[in-house]
């Protein structure tokens, strides 16, 4: 597709964007989160043929929250590809995100990776390996190299400390998860350690564009398109995108799929990073949540885009 068409599109967009009055409620747990401005609006798409369009905030750092749990488990498949699949399961929970309920049939093993507990055993298995300090140095590694800088005067990916304080003073009910997996012997590495990890990687700060252009592996079989080196093998990235699929929007899961049809990943940030496999890395930003904690607004944002350029996996 045309890169002129393209910002067509995204101008498009953001024009419906701007004319919609409800928009959903900011995540309000924190208050990095709860002083975001409801206004806010960027969208960023990468496509195959390297090229950017983007429109709105697509340059201004956001939370990417629950989006970070993509690269978490993309590190975590790296080194410890045996070990996850005993310890996280790989089917929708239908349950909400924070869930806890299904841990106690399930013997504490977490129905998927995009769920807090699976995520957490994420956090948990990464840990043991490299450190809490040396998840969040391997995390921005990776997400530093794959978002590249071509913007300039960009501001770096980093993580925000004060968030992450936020998220660790507030995160009563991923304490809980976590130790309540530690019973079952699903949390093995020191839980302090484990959630910090987990809490850092949830304030990764990145912009549209940043996180459009790391999303471009997902789009390209495994491969950053820049640096040709491998991020995932094929068969975990195309695993990685079913997840997304399956479960990237928790109990929302279902409708997101019906309405957009790629598989996209919410964080409580406002952000979605939908793949349409080879073709295109696409990012979204709306702080306004729905009920199921994903952005109201920036599904609906997908949802046009995909409406205007047929890019659904399913057609
Ligand atoms: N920081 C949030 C939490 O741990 C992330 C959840 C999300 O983005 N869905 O609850």
């Amino acid at each position: 597709m045309a890169k002129l068409d393209l910002d067509e599109m995204l101008a498009q967009i953001a024009s419906e964007i701007a004319k919609i009055t409800y928009r959903g409620r900011v995540a309000d747990y924190i208050p990095p989160l709860a002083d975001v401005s409801l206004d806010k609006f960027g969208m960023a798409v990468c496509t195959a043929d390297g090229t950017c369009a983007r429109t709105g905030d697509a340059e201004e750092g956001f939370s990417i929250q629950s989006v970070s749990k993509i690269f978490a488990l993309t590190l975590a498949l790296q080194h410890d590809a045996a070990e996850i699949w005993q310890r996280v399961g790989r089917e929708p929970s239908g349950t909400p995100f924070n869930s806890i309920v299904q841990l106690e049939s399930e013997h504490g093993i977490p129905r998927n990776p995009f769920i807090n507990a699976g995520a957490i055993v994420i956090a948990d298995i990464l840990t043991a390996r490299y450190g809490a300090k040396g998840v969040q140095a391997k995390l921005l590694a990776l997400v530093r190299d794959l978002s590249g800088r071509d913007v300039t005067g960009e501001a770096p990916v980093s993580i925000n400390e004060a968030t992450a304080r936020a998220e660790k003073s507030s995160g009563h009910r991923n304490v809980a998860l976590a130790q309540y997996m530690r019973v079952f012997g699903n949390i093995r590495h020191d839980v302090e350690e484990t959630l910090d990890a987990y809490f850092h990687q949830c304030a990764l700060t990145m912009s549209c564009t940043q996180l459009a252009r790391a999303g471009r592996y997902l789009m390209m079989e495994g491969v950053n398109p820049v640096s040709r080196h491998v991020i995932a093998t094929a068969a975990h990235n195309r695993l990685i995108l079913a997840l997304m699929m399956m479960c990237g929007h928790y109990d929302a899961s279902g409708n997101f799929a019906i309405k957009v049809g790629l598989p996209g990943k919410s964080g409580v940030g406002g952000g979605i990073l939908a793949i349409a496999p080879r073709i295109a890395s696409v990012a979204v930003w709306s702080p306004g949540l729905c009920a199921a904690g994903n952005s109201l607004l920036g599904t609906y944002a997908l949802e046009r885009l995909v409406q205007m350029t047929g890019w659904t996996v399913f057609s």
